[in-house]
């Protein structure tokens, strides 16, 4: 009996240590997962790929950032070299120079502004520096005096369209004018979702198919960890470090959540938060507390995250219905939660 025992044992342990062996020299020399965490456009920017070499990781990752820093250069109000900047500071009816880059993002966040009526609004410059949001320190926020908010909204509404006209060049480029005070540019609600975009292209251009790029609310997608989904979380709007929702995502797909406790200071009983209405010249009372939007494009999911907040429950609802390829997933302050059909993402059960 126990001879017959050995004698089926003896092969079997062999195949064991064949197929060890085996596995061990087929192990890729790919090591599955890497993830990089750095500081760039004033948050916290987490670059993962799968599947890379780390000499492969390391090229992905220097290309992110490289590339999020270059439009940080141009689009940042708080860098006083910036384009943005020196148009912002130089005298009203002033004509530029303004690159391609600069034309596409202003372009996108004038459409936002006309699809959202003007709920988006990438003039807030002045307004935001008056609130003490525009330098990115919430400790120098302030409630500002209500003459200067008056001000402000009344020479808008004696100038109603936006301080920018295209005029043609001597070199042929476009360039711009600008309209004054009240249209100070303020790309903040825009420009680290084209970042975003055009890091997810650079690396998919040096060959890595598999990545996730978060960056405070914005996230962008490509492929999966093979084979399987990337796993995201959306904050909870008033639970700090818990987590709201949950997707699983394979495949193509930028998200960007704004919400109102990203930034703010409490005075008056209130919020006194980052993103501020037009229309009143204060923070959005809409009574949304959190939005997340999903598009192809990060650009668009940036500004229309913002764009939603500001419209409230009703009008945000429409216009994510309205435009194709955009989903949305909404909370009110009330308890009132509502996501898109198409939405991918699921409420976590007790959140
Ligand atoms: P975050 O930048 O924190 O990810 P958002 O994408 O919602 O959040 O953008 C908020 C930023 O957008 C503000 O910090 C400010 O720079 C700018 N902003 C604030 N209110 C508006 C608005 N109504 N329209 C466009 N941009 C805005
Ligand atoms: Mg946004």
């Amino acid at each position: 009996m126990r001879g017959l025992h050995l004698k089926k044992t003896i092969p079997l342990l062999m195949l064991l240590a064949f197929l060890c062996f085996w596995l061990v020299w087929k192990r890729p020399s790919h090591q599955e997962l890497h993830t990089t965490t750095r500081l760039a456009m004033g948050t916290l920017v987490k670059v993962s790929t799968w599947g890379t070499t780390a000499s492969e990781d390391d090229n992905g990752v220097n290309l992110v950032f490289a590339k999020i820093n270059a439009v940080e250069s141009w689009a940042s109000k708080q860098i006083p070299s910036s384009l943005v900047s020196r148009i912002n500071h130089a005298q009203k009816g002033t004509v530029w120079d303004v690159p391609e880059e600069w034309v596409t993002v202003v372009k996108a966040a004038l459409e936002i502004r006309h699809l959202s009526d003007g709920a988006f609004d990438p003039g807030l410059g002045y307004l935001l520096d008056l609130w003490g949001f525009g330098n990115g320190v919430a400790e120098e926020a302030k409630i500002p005096e209500t003459e200067k908010i008056s001000a402000w909204l009344d020479t808008r509404n004696k100038q109603p369209d936006f301080g920018i006209q295209w005029v043609q060049s001597t070199h042929g480029n476009q360039a711009i004018q600008w309209g004054g005070f009240s249209y100070e540019l303020d790309l903040g609600g825009i420009a680290k979702g084209y970042a975003m975009d055009l890091a997810m292209e650079s690396l998919k251009r040096s060959g890595i198919a598999n990545a996730l790029i978060v960056a405070g609310g914005d996230m962008i997608i490509a492929g999966s960890k093979g084979g399987t989904p990337w796993r995201i979380g959306i904050q909870h709007p008033r639970e700090h470090d818990k987590v709201m929702a949950f997707a699983e995502i394979t495949g193509d797909m930028a998200m960007s959540t704004s919400g109102d406790y990203e930034r703010f200071f409490m005075a008056h009983g209130e919020r006194q938060h980052h993103i501020l209405d037009p229309k009143t010249g204060r923070p959005s009372r809409s009574g949304l507390i959190s939005v997340s939007i999903q598009t192809a494009k990060s650009i668009q999911a940036d500004a229309l995250s913002t764009a939603v907040f500001v419209l409230g429950m009703a009008k945000g609802k429409a216009l994510i219905e309205k435009l194709d390829g955009v989903e949305g997933m909404l909370v009110h302050e009330n308890g009132e939660r509502w996501k898109s059909p198409g939405f991918k993402g699921q409420w976590l059960e007790g959140s």
